[in-house]
């Protein structure tokens, strides 16, 4: 395949035009929003719409109808000839299937069709999607249900559009299949415990939801040379492969310059997302050669989830028109950084306020400091639901390799606040807050920086980032869902927890005073009992990881089964059920697919890993042991003496004798997993450390065979694409 470069760009100027003004004009030009529906819907159904999608009200299916024929006509109107009711199922990818608009009349004709029935429910045959022992295969039948708050968008594909509908996915019991439907259940506790608690601190707001902007980071390769490694395009990772003479030690990728082809690239991903209303906002380079990244401005936590969908598709989609290939993968490349997805999470009301936002003095802001501590108390007390809630085999390779946050969870809480928290634990109230200062940069010319409160911290899982938390573990295919339903979820719990405290101190008392009293003795116990979560040192050291499980009885799940059998401990569901999230059965079949996608994932590597060595690697050895052997004839054809071939044969006759070994040791490992009872654990104990050998042998063997019988792309053609 040829890479497709970007049209010339003729001679070198900026162009000549306002390309700003364009991209004002095209923002959300393929979502049915808020403002196409004003237009558009008569206004006593555009009312009754945004009660739901900016109150939370029922949706009024009285008005499906209207809503279904506005939104057909501007999607004929704009090239749609299908529509289709686009979900998020667990396996963490999205799903659709088309329906045309089109259908057939009495008199031989056809008619463009689109009933408020079809926008509002639809039945895909939930069979072929993971059910996790919910339901037998035979009992098929699911339900999509529409989403009014996450706008209806068009995916364009050569000259015509397919009208994409956010919807739900529920089993014909009513069982949330998908991971939309938590989440929408998760905000709706978290709305009811802070709105409760808000009432309480004197603040009067109709409704709180969760934010989130996430930031995205992924690598680029040549398109050409992604094809012709079965590792990348089976299992999105390379499986084998030395490191390169090359790697990110100079540290000077990241914030790089970008190259040309994928400046490009970048503009075409930004316009698409632009027009489906994805407000992208940062792109960068990222450590390691070859990684950018993309961040958004956050939204409202249920369409911001459903935006990174659209932003992961977009960005493999359009990787394939400019010749690349985008990787979502959270470990592609061995001995370099990883990919995750930065979820910034923060509560925000409908007045504007943001529940995490500290002020310059935090020491005084009750209302901060209440929610803030809530949420430090959520995470330690759910260490091993947050864990889990990023429980992949691809992350495996991330957490704790001392490029991305460890497996154990802390909160980060920076220089200021922990000294307010420190105060608070200490004396039972904090009277000051550290300043946050000025920096002099020492030349006369430079101004003066207002410098922030605290420092950042990138070894930590868990940070507070100024006003919002920061969950630097989640990975970087992932949906952020679930993190994100566990976040809210836990958030609730710790809210109502200190919320029904505070009543039980203030009895019928509220005056300002009493109130005030009450939260810091809250907060106070609160903080005292779940300090051991916050460190603020360097989370990749190992004396951090012996601290944090010896002296502080912290976590250290550092596999996905030991993550994920956490899902189902009573306190967890409990959580869950006792806020509507999640029933014990939802939980339990969660876990099931999720250590089944984990047991597949090792499996498919596996075999892969055992079919490159085999077919591609054993073989290229072997050519160049002939050659060798060629060679030495040749030599002493012409009677000249020897030049050590038996000391280079011999040489990579060794690895080739480890490399047959491994895989004898592979085949057992993978034979005895599909043996065991736990299958996911086995494929940890077992057959990740066989993979591992099998691939060291390759690796050597690379480090041997000429180049020009190497079967595969190296790490060197693969990390810098231009
Ligand atoms: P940082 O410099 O800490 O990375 P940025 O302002 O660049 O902070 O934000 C990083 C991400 O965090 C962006 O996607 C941004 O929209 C998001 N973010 C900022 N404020 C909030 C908030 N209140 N809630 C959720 N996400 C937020
Ligand atoms: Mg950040």
């Amino acid at each position: 395949m040829t890479p497709t470069l970007p049209p010339p760009n003729g001679a070198l100027r900026v162009p000549a035009r306002n390309v700003l003004r364009d991209v004002e004009k095209a923002f959300g030009q393929n979502t049915f929003g808020l403002a196409e529906m004003k237009s558009r819907l008569p206004k006593s159904v555009y009312k009754r719409l945004t009660a739901t999608v900016e109150r939370g009200e029922p949706f009024d299916e009285t008005v499906a109808d209207a809503v279904a024929l506005a939104m057909k006509e501007w999607a004929v109107e704009r090239g749609a000839t299908h529509y289709t009711h686009w979900f998020q199922p667990l396996t963490g990818r999205t799903a659709e299937k088309h329906d045309s608009f089109i259908t057939p009349n009495a008199g031989g004709g056809a008619v463009i069709e689109f009933s408020g029935k079809s926008l509002v429910q639809g039945e895909p045959d939930a069979s072929s999607f993971p059910g996790g022992g919910l339901r037998a295969t035979f009992e098929a039948r699911g339900y999509t249900a529409y989403d009014p708050t996450s706008p209806a968008f068009l995916v364009e594909h050569n000259g015509s559009a397919t009208l994409c509908i956010p919807t739900a996915f529920a089993s014909w019991t009513g069982e949330a299949l998908d991971h939309k439907i938590p989440l929408l259940r998760s905000l709706e506790a978290l709305n009811r415990q802070a709105t409760r608690a808000l009432a309480l601190l004197g603040e009067d707001v109709g409704r709180v939801t969760a934010t989130c902007g996430s930031e995205q980071e992924y690598f680029l390769v040549d398109g050409a040379l992604f094809e012709d490694r079965p590792d990348l395009l089976v299992a999105g990772r390379t499986l084998v492969g030395a490191a390169p003479p090359r790697g990110q030690e100079f540290d000077d990728h990241y914030f790089g310059s970008i190259p040309e082809r994928v400046m490009a690239y970048m503009n075409a991903v930004e316009a698409e997302l632009y027009a489906l209303g994805v407000p992208v906002a940062t792109r960068h380079n990222e450590v390691a050669p070859g990684q950018y990244e993309f961040a958004p401005v956050f939204e409202d936590a249920n369409v911001a989830a459903d935006h990174q969908q659209v932003m992961m598709m977009t960005l493999q989609r359009v990787a394939k028109r400019y010749g690349l290939a985008c990787l979502l993968h959270e470990k592609p490349f061995a001995g370099v950084n990883g990919s995750g997805k930065h979820v910034n999470w923060s509560m925000s009301t409908d007045t504007g306020l943001n529940l995490l936002d500290p002020g310059d003095t935090p020491h005084s802001n009750l209302l901060f400091l209440f929610f803030c501590t809530a949420v430090v108390q959520a995470v330690h007390l759910h260490q091993d639901l947050l864990r889990a809630s990023i429980a992949t085999a691809a992350n495996d390779h991330r957490l704790g390799a001392n490029e991305a946050p460890p497996a154990i969870l802390s909160v980060f809480l920076g220089d200021q606040l922990s000294d307010v928290y420190e105060q608070i634990t200490a004396e039972g109230k904090a009277t000051a807050s550290k300043a946050s200062g000025f920096l002099g940069l020492g030349s006369p010319v430079l101004p003066t920086l207002p410098r922030h409160a605290g420092d950042r911290n990138r070894t930590s899982p868990f940070a507070f980032t100024g006003n919002k938390f920061e969950f630097r573990a989640v990975g970087s295919s992932q949906s952020v869902s679930f993190p994100l339903t566990v976040l809210n979820t836990i958030a609730a719990e710790a809210i109502d927890d200190l919320t029904t405290k505070l009543e039980a101190k203030l009895g019928r008392k509220r005056s300002k005073k009493a109130v005030e009293e009450a939260v810091q003795e809250v907060i106070t116990e609160s903080i005292r009992e779940h300090t051991a979560i916050v460190f603020n040192g360097d989370g990749y050291s190992d004396a951090w990881h012996r601290e944090a499980v010896e002296e502080r009885g912290l976590l250290n799940l550092a596999t996905t089964p030991e993550a994920l059998a956490t899902l189902t401990a009573d306190k967890n569901v409990a959580a869950f059920e006792r806020y509507d999230v999640l029933t014990r059965a939802e939980l339990e079949s969660r876990q099931d697919i999720l250590r089944e996608q984990y047991a597949l994932t090792l499996n498919v590597e596996a075999a892969t890993t055992e079919s490159m060595a085999k077919t591609l690697v054993l073989p290229a050895a072997l050519r160049y042991l002939m050659e060798i052997g060629e060679a030495a004839e040749a030599v002493e054809d012409l009677g000249l003496d020897t030049w050590g071939a038996r000391e280079t044969a011999g040489g990579v006759v060794e690895h080739v004798n480890a490399l047959r070994t491994a895989l004898g040791a592979l085949a057992a490992a993978r034979a005895a997993a599909h043996e065991a009872d736990d299958e996911a654990a086995a494929m940890t104990s077992e057959v990740v450390p066989a993979m591992a050998t099998v691939r060291a042998a390759c690796d050597a063997l690379e480090k041997e065979v000429p180049a020009d019988l190497w079967p595969l792309p190296t790490y060197r053609d693969l990390l810098f694409t231009g």
